[in-house]
Parts: structure tokens; C-alpha cells; sequence
């Protein structure tokens, strides 16, 4: 059973573009998933490259589609070659923000304390963060999932103030599952997400944790998005691959569930 009921969270559906498309294919993708999720129950957002945030952004200009960046860096300016300020996410028309994403940390070396800067600096500037955390394959077949979840997550909302953490969206994102096309059962799902739900009970109250949006990420498509949808602590998802082209994530973002389990 969920802690509380969903009915409160309102679902975000979001497609994480990664180093996808050039600008005119951005453009056309956002033209179409802007005009193909007007009927969504789901709060809608796209995550682009950084190139892309200024033509997207007014492609979407005063539509229900959210836009958003893949990752930050935590200071407001500076000789930082190569990265990217909240500040200068919000300039070119962002809402939202990934954090933590597993790519971030496998390729690049991304900890838990950095994911903990960035949030803070993601916060301040009132962008919607969803900071991503998840076990790998090695880590979930040694009964280690609970352990690496619960350090991603108490690392990753260390020291904030109660009152400054209702933006927060959190996903779970099991590793083996991100463009592998494995995707975690019904079940599994809402194992992990239960659990991190009751994580952030114990860090930051009850109220936190009943508010807090945890979408599923890792091979959601078309035709899996309803059954994972129906579980009860699953708030939405972040979508890879299946973002990519307009029909199979506006199928998503337009998810059909008819009660939750
Ligand atoms: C992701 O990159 O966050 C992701 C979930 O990818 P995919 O949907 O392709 O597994």
C-alpha cells in the first residue's frame, strides 16, 4: 500500500533527449509532442541538449509542454569551461532539470555530493529538479538495491530545509533497465519506489514523502507505460529512447490508467 494516496501527486511524464537531434529535428519533435499530449492527466516536459533549450523553448512558448535541461553545474558563473549555470537554464526558457542521471555518473563521474550541489543550485533558482538514482545489475543480484538507493537518496537531499524541498522529483532509475530494453516489473517498480518513499518519510517527514514525486525510468514505451502507471507509488516516468519519436512518447505521456492498483 502506498503511504498516501496519489491522488495528491500530480504525474510528470518526462523524455530525457539525451545527445539526440540536430535543431530543426528538435523542433519538429517538440512541434509534434507539444500538438500530441494536449490531452495528457500528466504534467509534460521535455529534457533537450543544451543547444537545443532556445529554438524548443519557442516552440513551446505558452503551451502545456514544460521544458527542461539534462544536468547543471552548481555555480552561478564562472571559469567553468564546458558547463552550464541554473541561471542560464532558466535564460533559454527551462523549467526543469535532471540530476544524478546514471550516464552522468558512469561516464562522467558524477557523485552523490555533487548531485546534492546541483540540487541546491537547481532549487534556488526554482527549477524543477528530478534527481535520478537506481542500482546496477551487479548491485540488484547482490541484494544490494535498498543499501545504493537509500545512500543516493540521503546524499543527494542532504541538508536542505524542510520548506525547500516540495519541488523535488525523484526517479528511479535502475540502471539495467536504462536503454537495454529490460524493463523492471510492475512489481519491481513499485518495490523500489515504495521504498523510497519511505526513505524520504524518514528523512524529511511524512508530509515530504506523501507530496514527493518518484517517476519510473528505464525502457518505458508505449505498450508498458499503462501497467507500471497503475502501481500506486509510481507518479510518472523519464523516458529515454522512446522520447525520441512523437508518437510512442505522446502514447506515453497520453498513459491510461483506470484505477491505481
Ligand atoms: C533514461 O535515459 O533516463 C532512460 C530511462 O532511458 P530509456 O528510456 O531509453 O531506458
Amino acid at each position: 500500500m502506498s503511504l498516501m494516496t496519489s491522488a495528491v501527486r500530480k504525474p510528470l511524464i518526462a523524455g530525457n533527449w539525451k545527445m539526440h537531434l540536430g535543431l530543426a529535428q528538435s523542433v519538429d519533435l517538440a512541434k509534434a509532442v507539444r500538438d500530441g499530449t494536449t490531452g495528457s492527466p500528466a504534467e509534460v516536459a521535455v529534457c533537450v541538449p543544451f543547444t537545443a533549450l532556445s529554438v524548443v523553448a519557442e516552440v513551446l512558448k505558452g503551451s502545456h509542454v514544460r521544458l527542461g535541461g539534462q544536468d547543471l553545474y552548481w555555480e552561478a558563473q564562472g571559469a567553468f569551461t564546458g558547463e552550464v549555470s541554473a541561471g542560464q537554464l532558466c535564460d533559454a526558457g527551462a523549467t526543469h532539470v535532471i540530476i544524478g542521471h546514471s550516464e552522468r555518473r558512469r561516464l562522467f563521474g558524477d557523485t552523490d555530493e555533487a548531485a546534492n550541489k546541483k540540487l541546491k543550485a537547481a532549487l534556488a533558482a526554482k527549477l524543477i529538479p528530478i534527481v535520478c538514482v537506481g542500482e546496477t545489475l551487479d548491485e540488484r543480484q547482490s541484494n544490494q538495491t535498498f543499501r545504493v538507493l537509500e545512500t543516493q537518496l540521503a546524499g543527494a537531499l542532504k541538508g536542505f530545509a524542510p520548506a525547500d524541498l516540495p519541488p523535488v522529483v525523484v526517479a528511479y532509475e535502475p540502471v539495467w533497465a536504462i536503454g537495454t530494453g529490460v524493463t523492471a516489473t510492475p512489481a519491481q517498480a513499485q518495490e523500489a519506489h515504495l521504498f523510497l518513499r519511505k526513505q524520504a518519510a524518514k528523512l524529511y517527514g511524512e508530509g515530504f514523502a506523501a507530496g514527493l514525486r518518484i517517476l519510473y525510468g528505464g525502457s518505458v514505451t508505449a505498450e508498458n507505460v499503462d501497467n507500471l502507471m497503475a502501481q500506486p507509488d509510481l507518479d510518472g516516468a523519464l523516458v529515454g529512447g522512446a522520447s525520441l519519436k512523437a508518437p510512442s512518447f505522446s502514447r506515453i505521456a497520453n498513459f491510461q490508467v483506470t484505477a491505481k492498483a
